[in-house]
């Protein structure tokens, strides 16, 4: 979804094949909008979403970070009113210059792969977008379009000294820009200064419909952009330019046509998460040795807790055994089983109508917890969360639940699915804790002025 998709520039290459010359020219425009910070689970792609999202150009750094700007690159062509996006990316503050002027190089050169012809990149003139031009080597009293000698430069040195894969063959694209430059040169002198820095309606009709869309609320937050922004992407990627001859049919044909590769990613990760899961159950089937008591102040998790969540997730996954009266048996405990009264009156005070969880099931939720747990010691929410908890599961035999014949699926069924209640929760105690601070930071501010 963040970055730039091939797809995208798969479907958008068959697009403009079919267009005149004339047709293909236009800006790259950039703009951002601020959207509220917050994080979420999802559960197709299995992973969390909101944080800092540049793409490739993620850092290690950052990508904790959760992201309150969104920024979207799009192409505008000088012919007619009709813009495509190109790519999404989500930031904790502005996106610094160096990584935009990545960002716009590889747009660029994307673009041009995909038959377009990129002869200017508009942006405000803001503080931030000023670096990026000092970054090609543009200041303002020098205003010029992005197609200096010095990205010409840039594209040669990313290439040639930093093997950058994208600029492999850009070496049209670097005689291409050295020729703008010299027509630039040429239009820009006694031209209005700063001319080029000026804002485009397209792209304030971008964000425009997508405030529209999140109304009532003026900024969206990372997942409602998301979708906004998907929705209006592909829309303008199957709507045919104004007075072409091509039709939007033959432009959504080409969109299912196109491989999937944002599918695809999505079911590698799933078989990947799938794979770890298995392994894990194959090779730990036996005791673990003694392990040392884990400190139950390192989180806020009781014991009683995890008896609780042993028995709603009993409660709510008895469908997974449902056809096995064997495998109900080893996930439930008998409530007559009173070899300890005190507990017994415990769980039946906290689990009200739900089953009461068996020994097995108790250990194997305890054992996911804990995973989790070591890992939100160790680190903040970020996207690939779930596969972090996975490198901390340590499962032995007392875990498995299941009879003989199904062991191995109904305890990965629980697995996966307390796991992925914990991933949901971890998102929701984020933002609260968000809110927390939020609302501290208000009550300080007002007191402050008091
Ligand atoms: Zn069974």
């Amino acid at each position: 979804m963040y970055g730039y998709q091939d797809t995208l520039f798969e479907v958008l290459g068959k697009k403009v094949a079919k267009w005149s010359e004339a047709e293909k020219h236009g800006s790259i425009v950039i703009d951002e909008m601020t959207i509220i910070p917050g994080v979420g689970f999802e559960r197709s792609t299995l992973q969390h979403v909101g944080m800092t999202n540049l793409g490739k150009y993620t850092s290690h750094s950052t990508k904790e970070e959760i992201a309150d700007h969104a920024l979207v690159v799009m192409f505008q062509p000088f012919q007619g009113k009709w813009h495509q996006s190109l790519g999404c990316f989500l930031s904790k503050g502005n996106v610094k210059g160096d990584t935009l002027a990545k960002l716009i190089l590889e747009g660029i050169t994307l673009s041009e792969d995909a038959g377009l012809r990129v002869d200017a990149v508009i942006c405000d003139g803001a503080r931030w977008n000023k670096n990026m031009w000092e970054e090609f080597g543009i200041t303002e009293t020098s205003p010029s379009c992005v197609f200096g000698n010095a990205t010409a430069k840039g594209i040669q040195w990313y290439r040639e000294k930093k093997q950058v894969s994208q600029l492999q063959n850009s070496q049209a694209t670097q005689a291409f820009i050295e020729r703008i430059d010299r027509l630039a040169h040429a239009m820009n002198s006694g031209g209005p200064k700063g001319a080029l820095w000026d804002g485009s309606e397209e792209e304030k009709q971008f964000f425009g419909n997508i405030r529209r869309m999140a109304a009532p609320n003026p900024h969206p937050d990372a997942k409602l952009f998301a979708q906004l922004y998907r929705l209006l992407s592909v829309y303008s990627l199957v709507s045919p330019p104004k007075g072409s001859n091509v039709s939007g049919v033959s432009n959504v044909e080409a969109l299912v046509n196109a491989k999937d590769t944002a599918g695809e990613e999505i079911s590698e990760r799933q078989e990947e998460f799938n794979r770890i899961l298995d392994e894990i159950l194959e090779y730990e089937q036996f005791p673990l040795p003694v392990q040392e008591e884990h400190n139950y102040d390192k989180s806020t998790t009781e014991k009683y807790l995890i008896n609780f969540m042993a028995g709603f997730t009993c409660h709510r996954q008895k469908k997974i055994a449902k056809n096995c009266q064997e495998c109900l048996k080893t996930l439930t405990k008998d409530r007559e089983d009173t070899t300890n009264v005190d507990s017994w009156t415990l769980m039946k005070e906290i689990h009200g109508g739900y089953s009461i969880p068996s020994d097995a099931l108790v250990s194997l939720i305890k054992a996911v917890e804990f995973a989790v747990c070591d890992t939100m010691s160790t680190s903040d929410v970020h996207q690939d969360m779930i596969f972090t908890s996975l490198k901390f599961l340590k499962i032995d035999v007392s875990c498995f639940v299941g009879c003989l014949d199904h062991t191995h699926d109904v305890t990965k069924a629980l697995v996966k699915y307390y796991l992925f209640t914990r991933m949901f929760f971890a998102a929701d105690m984020k933002n609260a804790e968000m809110a927390r601070k939020k609302e501290r930071n208000e009550q300080f501010a007002k007191q402050s002025k008091l």
